[in-house]
């Protein structure tokens, strides 16, 4: 339980990626506060199971991130998580959704961070991690606020990792390649829209297509990767983004 006592924050932890991250970091003993949104009783039973708080503040504002950093307390461990998608080509890309998807999924990293940082500065211990993307590093076409958010999250990263270089605060990303989450299943119907595709050539000539393993990551793998960036033998490890997509940013 080498997490014992230490105090962990995941962003958009009541599903997919983020949950299982919280589930990871909390079978060594972390103190997990969850956020996100979903279905009250679902989130009452993580809760139970996790022994965890949750608060289900929304981070596509300023003051939803304010009040989440307020009720979560000094975090010990922080995971930029929560994050969207939409797909359209940039011409009808409705400018709100380029909003919201900046605001949470960049911007939104930006103020928990810079709450959180003081508390870890000041302990001389501390863990920021970021679920970027493959789309950190590549681009894709129709995802244009996405893919500027996600390479935008890795420059944000690298920076901080620079500025905490001798604090004992690590800062990282991890960049998923596909994963088998209620994200990719949602934006399975516009991608369908957009390229004219069944479910069938959608899941295998465009998601799939660039993944050379030709398997989904499960959500448990990444939980698994930023438990390892939590460890002792990992303070050395900052300013990385580590890719786990099948292989898909080697060609
Ligand atoms: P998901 O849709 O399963 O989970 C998203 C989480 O964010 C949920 O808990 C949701 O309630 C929360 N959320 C949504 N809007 C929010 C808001 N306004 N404020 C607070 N929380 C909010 O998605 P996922 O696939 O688990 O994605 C998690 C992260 O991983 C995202 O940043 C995503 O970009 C990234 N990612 C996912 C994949 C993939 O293939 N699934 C690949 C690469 C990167």
């Amino acid at each position: 339980m080498f997490l014992a006592g230490k105090r962990a924050l995941v962003t958009g932890s009541t599903s997919g990626i983020g949950l299982a991250i919280a589930r990871s970091l909390s079978a060594e003993g972390a103190q997990i506060v969850l956020n996100g949104f979903g279905d009250e009783a679902e989130i009452a039973a993580l809760c139970d199971e996790m022994n965890a708080s949750h608060v289900g503040a929304d981070l596509t504002t300023r003051a939803g991130c304010e009040e989440l950093m307020e009720r979560a307390g000094p975090v010990d461990i922080l995971v930029n998580n929560a994050g969207m998608q939409h797909v359209s080509p940039v011409q009808d890309f409705p400018p709100e959704k380029w909003d919201a998807i900046i605001a949470l999924n960049l911007t939104s990293a930006f103020h928990t961070t810079r709450l959180a940082v003081p508390h870890m500065k000041e302990q001389g211990w501390g863990r920021v991690i970021c679920t970027a993307s493959a789309h950190s590093l590549v681009a894709s076409p129709f995802k244009s606020a996405y893919v500027a958010a996600k390479h935008g999250i890795a420059g944000f990263v690298k920076t901080i990792a620079l500025e905490l270089a001798q604090s004992g605060v690590t800062a990282n990303c991890i960049s998923p390649g596909y994963v088998w989450t209620p994200l990719v299943e949602n934006q399975i119907p516009d991608t369908m829209k957009a390229r004219g595709m069944t479910r069938e050539q959608v899941i295998n000539d465009v998601l799939l297509a660039g993944q050379p393993t030709k398997r989904f990551s499960q959500p448990e793998e990444i939980g698994a990767l930023a438990l390892f960036l939590c460890r002792e033998e990992a303070q050395n490890i900052t300013g990385s983004n580590y890719s786990i997509d099948g292989g898909w940013t080697a060609q």
